[in-house]
């Protein structure tokens, strides 16, 4: 009812003013939905820089990884390039002649074991005679090139000494001549150098770089496998050594597997675990745990990654792959035979993407709720406040104040409103209206203060002789009207008639403050009546107006009063009697 009476918002649809907690709640959605959006933008930009710098950091791992193990590649390459220059030299006219302690080597050289002195402090070379090599695939004694062997053999020894005490990655260097001997750093117990020949026999990094194995004389990374001496867990780089067509020998260097954890671990930020892997699928080392056993892909890697092959991660060179929210991002450095790898769990992700959150948007998330409670709470409580005042000032601006009946205006809303029910259902619509006789006397005599309570009598006693669908009105002074609704000419005259009775056997005390002798202080009173009925007005069609119900009734109030007062009209028969008389 009252959101009718409210103002037109000029900017702003009408509902805004109806339903203001709605308009709240509306902006605050708003408000919030744009920070969400923001946000989530804000997360998603965080997690790819996220990610974009551990793939950052993992090709920069990949490339330090590289420059190490390159270092070592070129050195060894380095070693295979001199040995064979070397032995071209010494097939040459310009070959220097065997010394010494070549000679006495040679002279030795059909011991089981035998060993020849090398210039730095260092171990000996050490040989075993041809009884050791028997039944072994890869040596055979070929006397004839045993002392440029030796030759090649001690020069090469004072590289390889050299690189170990420059403490590089290596741990072990060793020169093994497919003639029958060896040099290694550091040195081996000679009561060994049996056993060690059928060892290498076996081993992929002397084997495997037989001219059968590798025609191509192709660098070769052994994959890791346990030192049968220090029972360190390693890898071996080595590279054959020609002489011509001749294959002659292999160098080669052990890199432990501690020494790529160390690598790996060296510039991974904390928290992160990268991991080193081979095209087989060797996890070979792990930055933050190094690797004591044998471990595959991918159990050794947190996160499933089953459906990954190692050699397709192998082939696509470097890159990221997504499986239930954890990533593994994965480089491969374009001369390494190992991957290096990043795993990153969803939980850590979502932690670090959390840790980088901007702060006040997270403060808009918390402390939006709360201002939209508060407003909602200072807006319900304005809100109604005033709902509560405009009703009040509506009741008081529809009501009689002396009376409390309803007053003109309040009639007139009323009646329209009957008179709109009327025109559906067709019931009768009777208006009824009262004068008070003499009312000037009253006021003259006792006073005004008496008067208004004769008015005050009146609409009691009206309000107590009418029925409750009933409107009575003061419409003014002392005129009043009463609107009866489903009543026909009759029933409303004969109502007219019961309470014209009973305001006159009404009495009505004077005001105290009425000068008046105490004999003369009771008021008696009448009124006089007019009753018109809606539909018995109707002429040729013409709905019944409000006014013109008025107008009739007023009428007959008129007659009633010429007609000598205290009586209802409710026909327009000029000097017709008045209506039977109820009998009480
Ligand atoms: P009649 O109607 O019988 O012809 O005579 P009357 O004396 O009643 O004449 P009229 O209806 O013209 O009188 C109206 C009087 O009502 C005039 C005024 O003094 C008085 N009156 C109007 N309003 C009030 C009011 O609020 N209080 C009091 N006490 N008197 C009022
Ligand atoms: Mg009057
Ligand atoms: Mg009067």
């Amino acid at each position: 009812m009252w959101r009718r009476s409210l103002p037109q918002p000029r900017w702003l649809p009408r509902l805004a003013v109806m339903r203001p907690h709605r308009v709240v709640v509306g902006c605050f959605a708003v408000v919030l939905l744009l920070a969400l959006v923001v946000g989530l933008r804000d997360v998603s930009l965080v997690r790819e820089r996220d990610l974009r710098a551990r793939q950052h950091n993992l090709e920069l791992r990949a490339l330090g990884v590289e420059a190490v193990l390159e270092g070592e590649r070129r050195r060894l390459q380095y070693l295979s390039t001199y040995a064979e220059r070397l032995f071209e030299i010494q097939a040459s006219a310009d070959a220097v002649p065997p010394d010494a302690a070549i000679r006495q080597a040679y002279a030795q050289r059909n011991a089981p074991v035998w060993q020849m002195k090398l210039p730095l402090d260092g171990p000996a070379l050490i040989g075993v005679g041809p009884a050791g090599l028997t039944g072994l695939r890869s040596f055979d004694r070929r006397d004839p090139d045993l002392m440029v062997d030796l030759y090649v053999g001690r020069m090469i020894s004072e590289l390889l000494g050299l690189s170990i005490r420059a403490d590089h990655v290596q741990g072990n260097a060793i020169f093994i001549s497919s003639n029958g001997f060896f040099v290694a750093y550091p040195g081996i117990d000679p009561a060994m150098a049996v056993s060690m020949m059928q060892r290498f026999d076996s081993m992929p990094y002397y084997r495997g770089q037989t001219p059968e194995v590798n025609p191509g004389r192709e660098l070769y990374w052994v994959p890791m496998y346990d030192d049968f001496q220090s029972k360190r867990r390693m890898t071996t780089l080595s590279v054959p050594i020609y002489a011509g067509q001749q294959f002659r020998g292999v160098v080669a260097i052990d890199v432990e597997q501690k020494r790529l954890d160390e690598l790996l671990r060296a510039a991974s930020d904390p928290g992160t675990v990268q991991y080193m892997m081979n095209a087989h699928g060797d996890v070979l080392a792990i930055s933050d745990d190094p690797v004591r056993k044998v471990q595959k892909w991918p159990d050794a890697v947190p996160g499933n990654w089953k459906d990954f092959a190692p050699a397709d991660l192998f082939a696509r060179g470097s890159g990221m792959v997504k499986h239930d929210g954890d990533y593994l991002l994965f480089h491969r450095a374009p001369q390494s035979p190992w991957l290096l790898m990043d795993v990153v769990p969803a939980r850590e992700l979502y932690a670090s993407m959390f840790a980088s959150m901007s702060r006040p948007l997270l403060m808009i998330w918390v402390l939006l709720p709360l201002l939209l409670w508060i407003t909602l709470k200072v807006v319900t409580q304005l809100f109604d406040h005033y709902i509560a005042l405009g009703e009040k000032l509506q009741e008081i601006a529809r009501q009689d104040p002396l009376t409390g009946l309803s007053n003109r205006r309040r009639m007139r809303e009323l009646a329209q409103y009957e008179f709109e029910r009327q025109k559906r259902d067709g019931q009768p619509l009777a208006l009824v209206m009262i004068d008070i006789d003499f009312f000037k006397k009253v006021n003259d005599h006792w006073g005004h203060a008496s008067g208004d309570k004769v008015l005050v009598e009146l609409a009691r006693t009206m309000r107590a002789n009418l029925r409750n669908v009933d409107q009575p009105a003061r419409l003014g002074g002392e005129e009043f009207a009463v609107l009866m609704p489903n009543t026909s000419l009759a029933e409303a005259a004969q109502s007219a008639e019961r309470l014209r009775r009973a305001i006159a056997a009404c009495v009505v005390e004077a005001d105290p403050e009425a000068r008046v002798e105490p004999a003369d202080r009771i008021i008696r009173f009448t009124i006089s009546v007019g009753v018109a009925e809606a539909p018995a007005e109707v002429a040729d069609g013409v709905p019944m107006t409000l006014d013109g119900l008025a107008a009739i009734a007023d009428r007959r109030l008129y007659d009633a009063k010429t007609q000598g007062r205290n009586r209802v009209v409710s026909d327009d028969s000029a000097h017709a009697a008045t209506v039977p008389q109820v009998q009480a």
